[in-house]
């Protein structure tokens, strides 16, 4: 039974109430050009929550060219500590109005509501106040040549005009990594949402306005992929794409880049392994597993949904595990005792309930989950139970291939170099765990194991400030610390003759 539903505040209520919702293009809310709109749907309840005017090829041209105009202008005269104070500004807004995008978050992706004021909003706020730091400590250097009397340095400047398409699991988190850093380094956006979850983004695009960017800095544009993404990805006077999303569509985005050689950086799916070795702290590990899938109902990149447990304590481990999922409460999003809302779409839905039948005919046992929610009040909406596999492999197709929810495959291991070679046999290169209290096994397999990220008795630690991408078909490229200023930055070498 639905308890302590969450009421919307009035704001969020007024924002709804303007409909269709209208995209953000050179400084202004406008209608899409051919007057088509889509639904946003509540993943809760399947309603519709409004409609949103929809992008395609033709508003990102004009958006393409509202931040070219933009980027050859105004913003040019604009110093990096002006881009500070306007990140600055844009961050203390988005704080003022922290419940409104907490409670839009998880009406329109379905997160539980405690974690949107947890985690997405504070993430959020935090990522762009560390960006507005570094748009006044970005420069180019000095260097010492032999080759004759010349002075050589460096400028490093912003790329340009840069499209950035961003997928649904954190709708407003991604639209801030996107932005505050392109901002920082002084170019200017035309910005995708997914066309599931638009919603923060274009409250976003508003509190943008407000805190004073010129017009045509930020465009923000929700439509589909292939439609208004493609024509981002392959429009001539895109300098840079950005992109978070699937492998798949990631392949797609390089294709479309080649026509100008745009630069690209890709932040893709995964697979990623959690290794737990039998003289870890198992009751940390099974903490950790969990933690590592089961937040925003698993629909996450680098979730461990490939959990590696030695033989010896693969038993404990498991029913560890398994009595903390069967605690999560699954409810609608803006239920306040929510643990895990539903996930993100119909589609979504379906996929992973396809993948919980593949598994068990592959011979997996769903000790926990294994199928859609029962719960007579939770039938409208898409609520997936959170599944634990045991007697899992890694050749099986759940093993192998991205599901994208609350689903962890438990694998058995003997042996280090055994658990190295199975976890490093994927297409991925995310994220890592290992459970240990071998100090000199942690680091000796963190250093074989193929991912941008590992972690060592913990999984899922982020800031802002450490790096975050992968390798392998992972994608390539860094976002998140200072390695993002080089996707938005490239040198120029300047030479002086001094004779
Ligand atoms: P998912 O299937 O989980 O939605 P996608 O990779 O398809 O993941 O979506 C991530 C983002 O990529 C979304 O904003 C989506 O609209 C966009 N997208 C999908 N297909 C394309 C494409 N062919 N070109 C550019 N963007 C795309």
């Amino acid at each position: 039974m639905v308890t302590k539903q969450q009421k919307l505040c009035p704001e969020v209520i007024k924002f709804l109430s303007s409909a269709p919702k209208k995209m953000l293009i050179n400084g202004e809310f406008v209608e899409s050009l051919s007057g088509k709109t889509f639904d946003t749907i509540n993943p809760a309840t399947e309603e519709l929550i409004v409609k949103v005017y929809e992008a395609d090829k033709e508003d990102i041209n004009r958006a393409v060219n509202a931040a070219r105009t933009a980027f050859e202008g105004c913003w040019k005269k604009v110093t990096p500590y002006q881009r500070q104070q306007l990140l600055f500004k844009l961050a203390d807004l988005i704080e003022k109005h922290g419940e409104e995008f907490a409670e839009l978050e998880s009406l329109n992706n379905g997160k539980a509501i405690k974690e949107a004021r947890a985690l997405d909003v504070p993430f959020t706020v935090e990522h762009i106040r560390y960006y507005a730091g570094w748009a006044t400590k970005i420069h180019g250097e000095t260097i010492s040549v032999s080759c004759g009397n010349y002075f050589n340095y460096t400028l490093r400047e912003p790329v340009g005009v840069v499209g950035q398409i961003i997928p649904w699991n954190f709708p407003l988190i991604m639209a801030a990594w996107k932005i505050a850093a392109a901002i920082a380094c002084g170019c200017c956006v035309v910005l995708k949402p997914a066309e599931q979850t638009p919603l923060t983004a274009l409250r976003l695009g508003e509190l943008i306005m407000e805190a004073g960017f010129p017009e045509g800095v930020i465009n923000i544009c929700p439509g589909f992929g292939p439609t208004s993404g493609a024509a981002l990805a392959a429009h001539m006077d895109v300098d840079k794409v950005a992109f978070t999303g699937e492998t798949s569509t990631g392949r797609e985005i390089v294709k479309a880049s080649a026509f100008n050689l745009k630069r690209v950086s890709l932040e893709l799916g995964g697979k990623s392994p959690n290794i737990v070795f039998k003289d870890g702290d198992i009751d940390a590990a099974a903490q950790g597993a969990f933690n590592a899938v089961f937040f925003n109902q698993g629909q996450v990149c680098c979730a461990g949904s490939r959990l590696f447990v030695e033989k010896p304590v693969y038993e404990e481990l498991t029913s560890k595990l398994a009595s903390i999922i069967n605690k999560i409460k699954v409810g609608t999003g803006l239920d306040l005792e929510t643990d895990m809302g539903p996930v993100v779409s119909h589609d979504q839905f379906k996929k992973v309930l396809e993948y919980l039948e593949i598994g068990k005919k592959e011979g997996a046992k769903a000790v926990c989950g294994g199928s859609k929610v029962n719960d007579p009040n939770l039938q409208k909406g898409y609520f997936v139970e959170p599944t634990l596999f045991t007697n899992a492999t890694n050749k099986m197709r759940v093993a192998r291939e991205e599901i994208f929810g609350p689903v962890i495959c438990a694998i058995p291991f003997t042996d280090i170099d055994e658990v190295v070679t199975q976890a490093n046999d994927t297409v991925y290169g995310l994220g890592a765990g290992i459970w240990t209290k071998d100090i000199k096994k942690a680091h000796r397999v963190a250093n074989v194991l193929k991912a941008g990220t590992v972690w060592i008795n913990c999984y899922s630690a982020f800031d802002v400030a450490s790096p975050f991408g992968g390798c392998k078909q992972s994608g390539y490229g860094r976002e998140c610390g200072k390695d993002a200023l080089d996707l938005y930055t490239q040198i120029k070498s300047v030479w002086v003759n001094l004779d």
